[in-house]
């Protein structure tokens, strides 16, 4: 199935017409599988509408009658995107909430398309309330895992591209071009180094430090998932590629009164056959979207009539066209386009200017933090970043990226958002790489204090935001903003400062104790035990939890290591158990150990070990002074446990 892309890019190339052949000859014999063995067993099964794309397009050029009947079956074996979001794994909503869209091209059944529409709205409408267009499923979307500092994994960003161009094309609605520049101007480029040559499989709104350390459970995928390597993120370093060529392909559309329609802007070239088939060439010079002029000229060998559409974005209010230097007054509204129906002559040229406007949006989702917009880009705190490596090869290296500056802080807000900025152009950079911190090409500076209770957490990870407005007794500063596209490390979706009543104090996050045990799991931790989020029940997979799966019947601990020696005479453990879904149960007995001269002890008079679901079981025993406290458990045959929270007292 994925070949096939790539021999239809060849075939769009080359003109090579085995390509053809054999794509006729694989979907025949598509057609000879029975359903019940058709799109085994899972990735097949949710991604089948590639396939389907790759039908229609092989039907678009051969015609062959055959190639509807597979389409339909195709459709039929697939995941049910049609009715619901049949995946909550990042990948598979990027690549397969189009679905239903691809197959309204044969069904004509607006429910198809509507579905799409859906399946977006579900999506984003609660991981999805961040800047840079994607949304927080670090591997899978969790419930409760919903706040900017969440991340996209970046083939999730190249497929959503790519879905987006799909479309495009299906529909024509400018909406899908807004919505694919703002990934690939926004998230797409920082999830590379600016050389290309190395990228991480993660990349959130807010993100401050890059290094090697697993931050899972805050992001659910373990291991160095931040690191920017050319050599260990599998999937990522092979898709990414696509992530360009695709966009580039898709600048330019034909459309069905035999015009060109630019739908994306980038600087590129475009022949095509137009009008009574006349051949023409349209070369396109623009910055954009860090510039807001794009210049078109158009070269043919003989005037020849026919339509331009010109997309106006979504965020451009009044855009302004020159023909051959003439002013023409424009009446389209955003997110539509400009039609210019005339006779073109060698040598004409169009002018349009799409104007930048500084926006706001309030994400009210994620505790009223806001995002600072500028046309097609979204700005982001300028970080300074120092790269450190970590691995690879001297010509391959693999990068952390640390940060040195500050980077708490909350914007000052004025009345409107025009006098709350200050746009500074700067420079084109000489290697034509605009999307790296020191090159950008447009800063915007504004005011802001610093919050010194927001801090990385445990984990590495930058630290969950809270309501703003947020009250902070800090010097008024000046600070840079430059585009999220530029920032490998950046606060996208900042905090705002307040001062009045409804101004918020920013609560510290909990001091750690430090945590030893005899084993966890990899993607659990054992900061769970003492990170004061306190769980539901038993089975809350929204918080962080400490388990020693996949261990099972054996003898297993836990302890808190005090730096200094503390009376404690009182503890309180909430089991985690997951019956109905996976393999931690409440242990078959526990007891608790204190540390006397290098030697575990049983606490003295201990009240019941309880091991009781959805609550806190509290035991008492006489008080001890001790630098370590330890959970020694006896697991149930066949099963793991797993411990929520752990508090201590002591009890006078
Ligand atoms: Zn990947």
């Amino acid at each position: 199935m994925i070949m096939l892309n790539v021999l239809q890019s060849y075939y769009e190339y080359a003109g090579d017409n085995r390509v053809l052949d054999l794509m006729s000859k694989y979907f025949r014999w598509e057609l000879t599988i029975p359903d019940e063995d058709f799109l085994l067993p899972f990735w097949q099964n949710q991604r089948a509408s590639d396939n389907l794309a790759s039908i229609y397009w092989l039907y678009n050029r051969t015609g062959e009658k055959f190639l509807l009947e597979v389409a339909e079956k195709v459709h039929r074996n697939t995941a049910n995107w049609s009715e619901t979001v049949a995946s909550w794994h990042n990948v598979n909503i990027a690549q397969c909430f189009r679905g239903p869209a691809i197959f309204y091209q044969q069904s004509k059944d607006t429910n198809h398309l509507l579905a799409t529409h859906r399946n977006y709205k579900d999506v984003w409408g609660t991981y999805g309330q961040v800047p840079g267009g994607m949304f927080g499923s670090d591997e899978n979307c969790r419930p409760g895992y919903v706040g900017p500092r969440q991340a996209i994994e970046t083939c999730g960003s190249v497929e959503f591209m790519l879905s987006c161009e799909m479309l495009l094309k299906v529909t024509g609605n400018p909406l899908w071009a807004d919505r694919c520049e703002t990934v690939a101007f926004n998230t797409f480029p920082p999830s590379m180094t600016p050389d290309l040559k190395a990228l991480h499989y993660l990349t959130a709104p807010n993100m401050t430090l890059c290094d090697s350390r697993s931050k899972s459970p805050g992001l659910q995928n373990g291991g160095p998932m931040l690191l920017f390597d050319p050599h260990s993120h599998r999937c990522c370093q092979h898709n990414s590629a696509h992530g360009w060529p695709y966009y580039a392909e898709h600048l330019w559309l034909a459309t069905p009164d035999n015009g060109l329609a630019a739908v994306l802007y980038a600087p590129s070239q475009v022949t095509a056959k137009v009008g009574n088939g006349t051949e023409v060439t349209i070369t396109e010079n623009t910055r954009y979207p860090f510039e807001e002029k794009i210049k078109l000229t158009i070269k043919t060998a003989k005037p020849v009539r026919f339509p331009i559409y010109l997309r106006v974005p979504g965020w451009c209010e009044k855009p302004e066209l020159m023909i051959n230097g003439k002013t023409t007054s424009v009446k389209d509204r955003p997110r539509s386009y400009i039609m210019i129906d005339r006779k073109w002559n060698n040598s004409d040229k169009v002018n349009l200017t799409l104007p930048m406007n500084i926006t706001l949006t309030k994400w009210t989702k994620n505790k009223d933090s806001v995002s600072v917009n500028r046309g097609a880009l979204t700005y982001s705190l300028k970080i300074g970043e120092k790269y450190v490596r970590a691995s690879g090869t001297d010509k391959w290296p693999a990068w952390e990226i640390h940060p040195t500056t500050d980077w708490n802080y909350g914007l000052i807000l004025k009345d409107t958002p025009s006098s709350s900025f200050e746009v500074v152009p700067r420079s084109w950079p000489d290697d034509n790489q605009p999307f790296e911190a020191t090159a950008a090409p447009i800063e915007l500076r504004a005011k802001a204090k610093k919050i010194p209770q927001w801090q990385l957490d445990h984990l590495g990870l930058v630290g969950k935001l809270q309501p703003s407005p947020v009250k902070s007794d800090e010097p008024v500063e000046t600070v840079t903003l430059i585009p999220m596209g530029c920032a490998r490390l950046r606060i996208s979706a900042f905090p705002t400062i307040g001062t009045g009543p409804d101004a918020h104090k920013w609560k510290e996050s909990p001091k750690l104790l430090p945590t030893t045990a005899s084993h966890c799991w990899g993607a659990d931790t054992v900061t769970a035990l003492s990170d004061k989020l306190l769980p539901e029940n038993s089975n809350d997979q929204s918080i962080p939890r400490f388990t020693w799966w996949p261990r099972r019947g054996t003898t297993e601990w836990v302890q808190y290591d005090f730096p200094q020696p503390r009376e404690v005479s009182r503890a309180d453990i909430y089991w985690f158990d997951d019956t109905g879904s996976g393999g931690c149960r409440t242990p078959a007995s526990w007891r608790f150990l204190y540390k006397e001269a290098e030697q575990f002890k049983e606490v003295r008079n201990p009240t019941v070990y309880g091991t009781e679901k959805d609550k806190f079981n509290i035991v008492k025993f006489d008080a001890v002074k001790t630098t370590a406290l330890r959970i020694e458990a006896q697991l149930q045959q066949n099963f793991s446990a797993g411990i929520l929270e752990w508090q201590i007292a002591s009890e006078k």
